[in-house]
């Protein structure tokens, strides 16, 4: 497994590969890594020829300083974790090679960024959008993997490629959770014993939700989760909404012919974690 800080040696690399006739897989994490990410790195070598995966904080799609300084940094921990995978090579920037200047573009996603993380996080996906698209034209990549634990990422990063017309495929991964049902996240280990121990309150309430279509309406329902995780000293709801799995707005009736999902931000301490189910009817 190679590793790699500069673009133009991870271009004269992946141009090889190209010329061999492999495709590129390209993961792009943010570094303190666990087994969500690398479960997007093992589909990522079942379906290209050369697998990439990129570790880079990014500065610009954190809106809170506090939780940007937090933010968990350990790359050689990060190279033991993808050393066994199907990673073959790593791409970890400085931040001087993302942005030589500053990157003053604004994308527009609409009703996709007005809601939910949008919401509570000013300017979170324009740095997402910056950074994929970066990335994007750095790595260019056949295919880009990326974890359903971050719904509404998912959600613009399509929206991105669709109206850039970027020649990527994008591969939706599904959330990986720890064995008590919590959804893996670089920030858990930020927490301290307790709040490890109260958090998996969420997704557990998430899961129970789903049960209760029948007995609740989704107003009811938004209610009662919101109140059952409130209810822990520990943890405090930023927002739950079950939403058209399309369009990210919240839905109104059970009857809304779409898919819906129920998605969650809640406050640890100072922590923030997200988390989303699936909600039949
Ligand atoms: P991050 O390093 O947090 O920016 O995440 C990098 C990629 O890993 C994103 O596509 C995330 O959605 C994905 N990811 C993070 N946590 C999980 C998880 N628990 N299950 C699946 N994918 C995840």
């Amino acid at each position: 497994m190679q590793i790699v800080k500069h673009i133009n040696e991870l271009q004269a690399i992946l141009d090889n590969k190209r010329q061999e006739g492999l495709s590129i897989g390209f993961v792009p994490t943010m570094g303190a890594l666990h087994a969500g990410h690398l479960s997007l790195v093992e589909k990522a070598g079942q379906q290209s020829g050369f697998v990439v995966a990129s570790i880079f904080v990014n500065p610009t799609q954190f809106n809170d300083k506090g939780d940007l300084e937090r933010y968990p940094r350990d790359l050689q921990k990060d190279v033991d974790l993808l050393e066994p995978t199907s990673c073959q090579l790593i791409f970890a920037p400085e931040a001087d090679e993302i942005y030589p200047e500053p990157d003053t573009r604004q994308f527009n996603f609409g009703n996709l960024e007005q809601v939910m993380e949008g919401k509570f996080r000013p300017g979170h996906f324009n740095g997402v959008a910056q950074v994929v698209s970066r990335l994007f034209e750095i790595v260019q990549p056949d295919k880009a993997f990326f974890g359903l634990k971050d719904f509404q990422q998912l959600a613009i990063i399509n929206e991105m490629v669709r109206k850039l017309e970027l020649p990527v495929e994008i591969v939706p991964c599904p959330i990986v959770r720890e064995t008590d049902g919590l959804a893996m996240s670089s920030r858990n280990m930020l927490l301290s014993k307790e709040q490890r121990l109260n958090a998996v309150l969420i997704s557990a309430t998430l899961f129970e939700a789903t049960n209760k279509t029948g007995e609740l309406n989704v107003e009811e329902l938004t209610y009662w989760v919101i109140n059952r995780i409130n209810e822990n000293e520990y943890l405090n709801t930023e927002y739950f909404e079950i939403v058209n799995s399309m369009t990210l707005q919240p839905i109104k009736s059970w009857n809304d012919p779409c898919l819906k999902v129920g998605c969650i931000a809640v406050q640890c301490g100072k922590i923030r974690l997200i988390d989303n189910v699936k909600i039949d009817n």
